[in-house]
């Protein structure tokens, strides 16, 4: 998959947005300048001593891009790719998302820059660790709440919220949501992402007048969002193509099994897709499969795979982006000359941060929800945020980014000048 280039600034891109909504909006320089600074940064060096016997150095980020509307909120990203540009981007993006689905937090992004592919479980305990005591300053229940992301998982959370609790002197489960069921997790937060896509999958063909069942997909990245949005798209009847991983993908015409795909994932740490083999398969590169004749492209892996240099050979009929930030603004225009529709990832992905929420709650109010229950909200909050992106664009004649930020943008600085300046 590729890794966020050099030259692309993922921030800019963000800022850009911003700046197009508020001219909409008719908002005066003054009144929304605040949006494109990040409240409070902060880069910590976390070593850490090695199998080996040395000592190494990672750097790592919290970014908090606004607490305007509530507490900042989004997760921690371990991946070689990660930047402080990246980070930011990833926070601000928190912020827009959770005001687009509108539930009462603000926007933040963690991230480390290393690969946890390489390192063994007792690194990543000790680098999680360390880097939870560097940034515990910012972080809690009512300042910033961090979560999963690419390259962590519940038990990341897990060892995230030991290590608050012990500087604490007592364990506080709300500091982090994505925890594993057993210590404060909430059930259905593993698969919320994916299901949150599934639904917004579900919405968008239905404003197409589309089936669901046969409709051809394609899902770029087999993380923790990929994966479970490969599975979900299968369950409900669509015909999931292609699926890829950073070794690249594999491709059937006739539909791929996914569960049979999962499976041998799941098999050991590091299964790749490139060793997968069965008779039907054809093995392609992930710039192929983002240009595969499929309906649907669900790009759930990084940022800036469809961009100024591929945007004009994207065959599928709507983008529905999975991953934050995988579409370039000028990939963006591309594809609304071209007619091709993109559900935006404020929108599709908010799934999990929604039933982060719930977990939050959960943990504060000291309840537990049924599965059914976190679902039947889930539902109902993305259905909400849907209808609302769609009369937007519709409304103001935009896209559905631009719907969605329309929304978004218009809450925070409301919110802001509510609140007034300090
Ligand atoms: N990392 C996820 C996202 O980008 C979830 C964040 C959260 O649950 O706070 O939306």
């Amino acid at each position: 998959m590729g890794r966020v280039n050099a030259t692309y600034n993922p921030y800019d891109n963000v800022l850009r947005v911003v700046e197009n909504a508020a001219a909409i909006l008719g908002y005066k320089e003054d009144e929304y300048s605040t949006l494109k600074y990040p409240e409070r940064e902060l880069k910590v060096s976390i070593p850490v001593a090695m199998d080996n016997g040395g000592i190494q150095v990672f750097e790592g980020f919290r970014v908090q891009h606004s607490t305007t509307r509530g507490p900042a909120k989004g997760g921690v990203r371990f991946h070689p790719a990660v930047s402080h540009d990246e980070v930011k981007a990833l926070a601000a993006w928190m912020t827009f998302k959770c005001a687009v689905v509108n539930i009462p937090y603000g926007g933040g992004k963690g991230g480390i820059i290393c690969d946890p592919r390489t390192l063994s479980e007792r690194e990543l305990h000790s680098l999680t660790s360390k880097y939870t005591a560097a940034i515990a300053p910012l972080i809690g229940p009512e300042q910033d709440i961090p979560a999963p992301d690419v390259g962590t998982n519940a038990r990341v959370m897990a060892w995230m919220m030991d290590t608050y609790g012990m500087l604490k002197g007592h364990t506080v489960l709300s500091v982090v949501t994505g925890k594993p069921l057993g210590l404060g997790g909430i059930k259905g937060r593993g698969e919320a992402t994916g299901r949150g896509v599934m639904i917004t999958a579900q919405n968008i063909l239905k404003k197409m007048n589309r089936q669901v069942a046969g409709t051809t997909v394609a899902v770029q990245g087999m993380g923790n969002v990929g994966s479970v949005t490969a599975r979900l798209l299968h369950e409900i009847g669509m015909k999931v193509v292609a699926v890829s991983d950073v070794s690249g993908g594999v491709y059937d015409p006739d539909g791929l099994d996914i569960p049979e795909i999962l499976a041998y994932l799941s098999q050991t740490r590091n299964a790749l897709l490139c060793d997968y083999r069965t008779d039907s398969l054809i093995h392609l590169t992930n710039a192929e499969l983002l240009t595969l004749d499929v309906t649907m492209l669900v790009p759930a892996a990084l940022e800036n795979q469809i961009n100024g240099d591929n945007a004009d050979q994207i065959r599928a009929e709507v983008v529905l982006e999975a991953a934050n930030g995988p579409t370039t603004l000028e990939a963006d225009e591309i594809l609304e000359k071209r007619e091709i529709r993109l559900v935006p990832d404020i929108l599709a992905n908010a799934g999990g941060v929604v039933v982060s929420y719930f977990e939050w709650v959960q943990n504060i109010q000291e309840l537990c929800w049924t599965e059914e229950q976190v679902n039947t909200e889930l539902r109902n909050i993305m259905d909400v945020a849907f209808d609302e992106v769609w009369e937007s664009a519709e409304a103001n004649g935009k896209t559905l980014r631009m719907g969605a930020y329309l929304i978004a943008v218009k809450r925070v600085v409301e919110a802001r000048l509510g609140r007034g300046i300090f």
